[in-house]
């Protein structure tokens, strides 16, 4: 019932953990996600990934495409 220890190996000089969702390496100390690498993963084990819409309603690049295409008109 302990992945997160399981996976956990000493390295030379921190722990680091396997992100269990994106398995990219990350440190276990002074890691508030832990056992994932990020609150993304930890979102998306939950299965309760939010993220997505949020990103999209700000993204960047949809502006500058709005941009391009008003500079058309
Ligand atoms: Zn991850």
């Amino acid at each position: 019932m302990a992945p997160a220890f399981e996976q956990a190996y000493r390295g030379e000089t921190v722990v680091q953990v396997k992100c269990p969702v994106c398995e990219k390496r990350c440190a276990w100390e002074g890691n508030r996600w832990r056992p994932f690498c990020s609150e993304r993963c930890r979102m998306i084990d939950l299965g309760c990934w939010i993220d997505e819409d949020y990103r999209i309603a700000g993204e960047p690049v949809l502006d500058e495409e709005l941009e391009e295409k008003k500079k058309l008109l």
